[in-house]
């Protein structure tokens, strides 16, 4: 190779999985991205939407520069009048309104982000605005709120130990297509062929969706109804004799939960569910008695109205069969940075549940974040508190969250929008300033976040590939100047607040990695002579460091102020009379005869940056209506 190609090592931050890449480069070309055979983690496996790392950073409609919007039109402004306009007009919306009249949505990129993750929390402590929104309340937050309520934290995250277990159940879930989601686990299809040959696996979904068709058994299920099912499942465990396992001295109202599950007779609830009586009572039956089994439970019991039973219930099963914190059943990961010891110093805490409401419709906070679903109406409801303006970070909520055209319109009515991307799409079209960063292959890498999700525990580090250029930004560098300048305006610059902001700015991202590093589980410490983990010793690893299988972390892992594993906290329940209410009540709202609509994924999609790359939008119309040919002849 001549002196400008490099071979360039570094982990997709695309989706959940952690691939590893092997990228190309002549100078300031990318020639080819492929799998990295040598990657610790994933093994060469790549799906296909690795290359639109390159698309990213190639395309032509990426902003490179920031844009002010003149009605229709764009122009192209410098930073400095980017950074002066946005500040002014925040500043001013603020003091006049309070800190509540500017909202923030934080889109999914976010938690693919090094820089935004570590410099993001401090920003929106200084924007201190309690209308703060996220992709979580579109995806994993029921999963997170039963964390909270039964570890203690909302960062003590339940992952299926897929390499070890010997029975897999999993609900609402298609990991063939998702890549694995709280699961992060590149290559699924051949640990799946693991889990079969080691005992079976069973899917438990509304439709036969890809990782349905690669099952031993896929269970029909009426949508929205998981609930009942597990409830089900649980009546027959805790029936024949609960499990607690080496967590019986830390665990609290087991028999609450016996008590309760009574109740759920499968009878009961099949002509709901529709899955026989005897499926349940033989499901539960092989759950039981596997040597290891695990039920996972992702984004079709989620995003449901019952969500957050479903994920409680997944725990409780997990908990009850002896499969919770142990290697082949559910397990936490245990990162190389303490991300959980981190959020606690940092100000994130355990997580938290109503400290505030929304203003129209009242519904509760979560870890500091309201629901998306309730954005489009805190802006378009009249009303002396209303969210006056929108800064959206890595993110298309016109596009991604609830009921798009009311939010499309309650964009277009704000006082002030900005959005941090590099691409005019359904919400950014709505900002007065669009501030670009580079694109997502163009920074340094370290999956901060996303190793609590991981399968197996692994660290690597990614420089970035290319020095950027004059002008151009990461999405830290951008949040942290937004932050030192509205702290200027309140504070003035000798304030010592501003200067700790100038003095972090300065540090940047890589300083903290390199501390939360040094100081984590398998950290080196401060020790020269220690062989433990640095950002030096990762850097010279180009493929990660493999930290080994998740092991159990129970109950030192548990916070003190939590106590025990609460196996059933009130808010649940209490839910189940709303649950008991939908489906058993003979006045009840539920839909018979109505069709239900449900959500599926994508192979080639993951979020609207993908919508500009022609190499994974080509080909047939993939946005498309499923429909049984039963329904679709009834409703002619
Ligand atoms: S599975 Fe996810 S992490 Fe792996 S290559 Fe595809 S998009 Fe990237």
């Amino acid at each position: 190779m001549s002196a400008q190609k490099t071979v360039h090592y570094r982990t997709c931050n695309l989706c959940e999985a952690m691939c590893g890449l092997e990228v190309k480069i002549d100078g300031e070309d990318i020639v080819s991205i492929r799998g990295d055979e040598r990657d610790v983690f994933s093994r060469g496996y790549v799906c296909p939407k690795a290359t639109a790392l390159k698309d990213l950073y190639e395309d032509p409609d990426r902003l490179t520069r920031p844009v002010r919007r003149f009605g229709s039109r764009w122009e192209r402004i410098s930073w400095e009048e980017a950074f002066d306009e946005v500040v002014s007009r925040i500043h001013q919306i603020q003091a006049e309104h309070g800190s509540d009249a500017v909202g923030v949505y934080l889109g999914n990129p976010n938690a693919h982000n090094l820089g935004t993750l570590i410099v993001g929390l401090p920003f929106l402590r200084t924007l201190g605005s309690s209308n703060r929104f996220s992709a979580t309340s579109c995806d994993q937050l029921p999963l997170m709120l039963a964390s909270y309520c039964m570890y203690g934290h909302q960062l003590l995250l339940p992952i299926p130990d897929v390499d070890r277990t010997h029975f897999m159940m999993l609900i609402g879930a298609n990991p063939l297509v998702s890549k694995g989601s709280i699961m992060a686990a590149p290559g699924i299809k051949q640990r799946f062929e693991g889990i079969r040959k080691r005992g079976g696996k069973v899917v438990v979904d509304p439709r036969r969706s890809e990782t349905a068709r690669l099952a031993d058994e896929h269970v029909f299920i009426q949508p929205g109804t998981d609930a009942l099912f597990l409830l089900g499942l649980l009546h027959e465990v805790c029936a024949a004799g609960i499990d607690l396992g080496r967590l019986v001295a830390v665990v609290k109202n087991a028999d609450r939960i016996i008590e309760l599950a009574r109740a759920y007779l499968p009878e009961k609830s099949e002509t709901v569910t529709r899955v026989p009586s005897r499926t349940v009572r033989r499901l539960a039956a092989e759950l039981r008695v596997a040597e290891k089994a695990v039920v996972h439970g992702r984004i079709g019991a989620c995003t449901q109205e019952f969500g957050g039973l479903c994920m409680w219930l997944v725990n409780v099963l997990n908990a009850v069969t002896g499969n919770l914190d142990e290697p082949g059943g559910s397990l936490f990961a245990s990162p190389a940075i303490d991300v959980l010891g981190a959020a606690d110093r940092f100000g994130a805490g355990r997580g938290s549940y109503g400290r505030w409401r929304s203003r129209v419709r009242a519904l509760p906070e979560f870890g500091g974040e309201l629901p998306a679903s309730v954005l489009a109406e805190e802006i378009l409801t009249p009303g002396k508190d209303r969210i006056r303006a929108m800064m959206t970070i890595a993110g298309n909520p016109v596009l991604s969250t609830p009921n798009g055209a009311q939010l499309d319109r309650a964009y277009a009515s704000l006082d002030f929008a900005v959005s941090i991307d590099f691409f005019i799409n359904e919400t950014s079209r709505h900002a007065d300033v669009i501030l670009p960063p580079v694109s997502p292959i163009q920074r340094s890498h370290y999956d901060l976040a996303l190793y609590l999700t991981a399968v197996r525990n692994t660290a690597k580090y990614s420089l970035a590939p290319f020095s950027l250029k004059e002008g151009e930004l990461e999405d830290w560098e951008i949040l942290t100047e937004l932050r030192c300048r509205l702290i200027a305006r309140r504070h003035g610059k000798l304030s010592t607040r501003y200067l700790a902001a100038r003095a972090m700015q300065k540090a940047g991202p890589e300083l903290m990695l390199d501390l939360g590093l040094r100081l984590g589980p398998y950290g080196k410490r401060f020790n020269p002579f220690a062989t433990g983990l640095s950002l030096g010793k990762l850097r010279m690893n180009p493929h990660g460091i493999d930290l080994g299988p998740l092991q159990p972390t129970f109950p030192g892992r548990l916070p003190e102020e939590h106590g025990p594993i609460d196996l059933a906290p009130d808010l649940f329940v209490k839910d189940l009379e709303r649950l008991r209410d939908r489906f058993f009540r003979a006045d009840s709202t539920r839909a018979d005869g109505q069709l239900l609509l449900i959500g599926r994924r994508h192979l080639r999609g993951k979020n609207s940056w993908m919508h500009n790359t022609q190499r994974l939008m080509k080909g047939k119309a993939r946005c498309t209506l499923m429909m049984h040919p039963n329904d679709a002849e009834a409703s002619e």
